[in-house]
């Protein structure tokens, strides 16, 4: 793939993951490494719904820039840390994915083993812990985090996705918010049911020899756990969910599973303060007239 093709790419993506709600204003960035070994990233301050070439820069392996106008953005020495930890990754996206960022801050692990398809094809997302935006401490920690995973959170403050291409890492950024979306939703319905931990540790295994991924990873694919972190054993659930685990109780009365079978609608309905019960009883009474 030529530069043309790189800076085309890149601004498609940017466009991208603004209109999929992954990022707004001014946040996030994206960039790919090129054959050269130089980087061509975003431009700090730039909006990526609106971006256009000229707000690329690029910029060497160390961070010093080469070309463009303005200045790489100020969270590159994130990306680089990627780079250097991975050779076999070539383009990096960080955004600002509202819910999953909304379990970092409610202090919900998404490093647990629930769809899977997720299993299959990205492990489970860790959240390295907080560092301030723009540091080495940062970049470090997510380098590190990078090794052995292809999609990661840091804790209030976002994604950083990882793949051999940036079709590749929007992937990984839109299934890791997808899966949000969805563990999110099952909660607020009354839990989390998690893969048996057997199913999860043969998915894993299975998904690393047919998909690929981290290339220390795939290296110890037969080895039990391989990049399921402190896999089944330390996490919260599998094959043993511990009450933490489980929802809290939801305000969605309505939608709330019941912990016993519930007979009719009235029943369901009826898990409810004494006020919503005699609207309960006033909109069973017109049903019953119909
Ligand atoms: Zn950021």
């Amino acid at each position: 793939m030529n530069e043309h093709q790189i800076r085309r790419d890149l601004i498609k993506f940017s466009h991208l993951c603004y209109e999929r709600h992954l990022l707004v204003a001014m946040d996030g960035n994206l960039s790919v490494r090129m054959p050269s070994g130089n980087i061509i990233c975003t431009q700090a301050g730039c909006h990526k719904g609106f971006l256009t070439e000229d707000e690329l820069v690029v910029i060497d392996a160390t961070g010093k820039k080469l070309r463009g106008r303005g200045m790489p953005t100020s969270e590159m020495a994130m990306h680089i840390a990627c780079y250097n930890a991975r050779p076999d990754v070539n383009a990096v996206i960080h955004t600002h994915p509202p819910l999953s960022i909304a379990f970092t801050i409610a202090g919900v692990s998404m490093a647990r083993c629930v769809l899977p398809e997720v299993v299959l094809t990205l492990g489970v997302i860790p959240t390295v812990d907080y560092a301030t935006t723009g540091t080495d401490d940062l970049a470090t920690r997510v380098g590190d985090a990078i090794l052995t995973h292809d999609a990661i959170l840091m804790d209030r403050h976002g994604a950083v996705c990882v793949g051999k291409n940036l079709l590749e890492a929007f992937c990984r950024l839109e299934t890791m918010e997808h899966t949000a979306l969805i563990t999110k939703t099952a909660r607020d319905l009354g839990g989390v049911k998690e893969l048996p931990a057997a199913e999860a540790v043969r998915l894993r295994a299975m998904g690393l020899k047919r998909y690929g991924g981290p290339p220390s990873a795939v290296a110890r694919a037969d080895h039990p756990c391989v990049d399921l972190p402190d896999a089944c054993t330390g996490c919260s659930g599998c094959a043993t969910p511990t009450p933490s685990g489980i929802a809290p109780k939801s305000d969605l009365k309505l939608a709330r599973i019941s912990a016993s079978p519930v007979h009719s609608l009235g029943d369901a309905l009826r898990e409810s303060d004494p006020i919503e019960d005699m609207v309960v009883a006033e909109v069973l009474k017109a049903l019953s007239k119909r």
